[in-house]
């Protein structure tokens, strides 16, 4: 028999604790409850269930109990009232995260931009989860309101995972009590293959609307490549387009166009947004991710591009890295500093020199720097300054900036919780840094970035700034689109 804890063994598996509880309910998994909300399991069985589900549990270790100490053991209701000296059970594994070596020095909440909110603060996440009070910590909000934007991680000095624990407390979250749309969505990706549930016929219909109006406007014979086999990138689409803002969409193509790309959208499954990221769902996560990599096999395409999305960016190529290592070396992942600063470095592209007469400055989004840099060893600062220079008369920074920049208020899922006061609060270093510059354009590379500074910074802090996305500027500073229709670089 081996001994387990809920909390400890979903995360040594990657599902939620709810998928672990199902099994003991159902009794799936035999197991009978013992003191320090552990539980005994027949080591056998426990095997074979994972193998069913085709988890991988040959690299976890457990605490074995002999069957002479099983039958000694008692169940959990024969202890009640007994003092129990056992170590505390901690549901979130401390050593994980860095947790246990916190000096409570306080430079997390120094440099966090909602500490003090409903009196919370990092530190104070991190000394609740040291101290074991898992059931405060899950059901507070504040983990909610937290745009997992990473400053407090950076200026710890201990190197402690905030935004990891973040996550693992939002996990532990009941689904039924996640806040505001963001499970919904969860699901809605799962049933569907997007979080909003767009069906296929209408999203094949709003892609062919669209790109008719492409190709009578400025792209002479422009039709919208959807599953087309052997194209070399498949490009993935934030849900927010096709939904709310289909002409969104036009940028990229135009780019293409004239780049002359051999590109498609998969009709299914197209959504390169992974809201699970938000929720802590890595089920979920793991299930999107795998799609993906399933429409890169099916349509045999050589690249991935990741949409203008910091957070589906980041969501992916983690998950690409944690659970498609092997698969993901059969192809390139693009991002779209990388495929644009292609562009234009060989030529594939050509811009117009300076046609913005503005000054402009650019906000970094935490996924593609700070987070990017942390994750993956690369943070995306230059490509997109080295564009904005290139289009406009003027630009400007904003200090501090790249890694060290202030998020815009609206990461972490929190554009679609329902917490509007702390995120345009979280907003106010922002709009303090957009002010000063005296720019009148702002420009960005992700979408939440950019609806948050333009739907609500701009109002809530009287900006009068114009707010463009990055492939926006570059698509409005094209020379062309010339290329001969039908025509393919290379
Ligand atoms: S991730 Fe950002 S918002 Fe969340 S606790 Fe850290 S600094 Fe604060
Ligand atoms: S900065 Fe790091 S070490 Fe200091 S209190 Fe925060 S988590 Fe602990």
């Amino acid at each position: 028999m081996i001994v387990v804890q809920i909390g400890r063994l979903a995360e040594q598996l990657g599902v939620h604790r709810n998928t672990i509880r199902n099994w003991i309910r159902s009794g799936r998994l035999p197991a009978r409850r013992v003191p320090g909300k552990r539980y005994l399991v027949d080591e056998e069985e426990f095997i074979k269930l994972c193998h069913a589900y085709g988890l991988d549990a040959s690299a976890l270790q457990f605490r074995r109990v002999s069957a002479a100490s099983q039958a000694a053991s008692e169940p959990e209701e024969d202890w009640e009232g007994q003092t129990v000296l056992s170590p505390r059970a901690h549901a979130f594994p401390l050593s994980a995260f860095g947790a246990d070596v916190c000096l409570t020095c306080g430079s997390c909440a120094g440099a966090c931009p909602i500490s003090g909110v409903d009196d919370w603060d990092p530190r104070k996440i991190v000394r609740m989860a040291v101290l074991g009070m898992e059931e405060d910590l899950v059901s507070a909000s504040w983990p909610w309101k937290c745009t997992l934007c990473g400053k407090c991680e950076q200026a710890c000095p201990m190197g402690v995972d905030i935004t990891g624990l973040m996550t693992a407390v939002r996990r532990a979250r009941d689904r039924d009590h996640v806040p505001g749309p963001l499970h919904k969505g969860v699901l809605t990706m799962l049933e569907t293959g997007n979080n909003l549930g767009i069906p296929r016929e209408d999203f094949v219909a709003c892609c062919e609307a669209v790109a008719r109006e492409l190709a009578e406007e400025e792209c002479p014979g422009f039709r919208v490549p959807l599953d087309v086999k052997g194209a070399r990138l498949l490009v993935t689409v934030n849900s927010k387009e096709p939904f709310a803002e289909p002409r969104q969409m036009k940028h990229w193509w135009k780019i293409f166009y004239a780049a002359g790309e051999s590109w498609t959208i998969p009709t299914e499954n197209w959504d390169g947004v992974q809201w699970g990221a938000y929720t802590g769902d890595e089920e979920a996560v793991r299930l999107g991710v795998g799609r993906m990599v399933e429409a890169m096999e099916r349509l045999q395409c050589h690249a991935l591009l990741l949409p203008e999305c910091g957070h589906a960016y980041h969501a992916v190529r983690m998950g690409l890295g944690r659970w498609y290592a092997e698969e993901s070396r059969r192809f390139e992942v693009v991002s779209l500093f990388d495929l644009l600063k292609d562009y234009i470095q060989r030529g594939r592209i050509r811009l117009r020199e300076r046609p913005f007469a503005v000054t402009a400055t650019y906000h970094d989004p935490c996924h593609v720097t700070r987070k990017s840099l942390k994750a993956f060893g690369k943070a995306y600062d230059e490509e997109a300054r080295e564009i904005v220079r290139r289009c406009c008369a003027d630009f400007v920074e904003m200090i501090p900036n790249r890694e060290d920049a202030f998020c815009c208020g609206a990461g972490g899922g929190l554009a679609a919780l329902p917490y509007h006061e702390e995120r345009v609060f979280h907003g106010r270093h922002k709009a303090r840094q957009i002010r000063r510059t005296g720019a009148s354009l702002v420009v960005t590379s992700c979408h939440n970035c950019r609806d948050q500074i333009l739907k609500s910074l701009r109002k809530e802090y009287d900006l009068s700034v114009e707010v463009k996305l990055l492939w926006e500027l570059v698509a409005e500073a094209l020379i062309g689109p010339s290329r001969a229709q039908g025509e393919v670089w290379g």
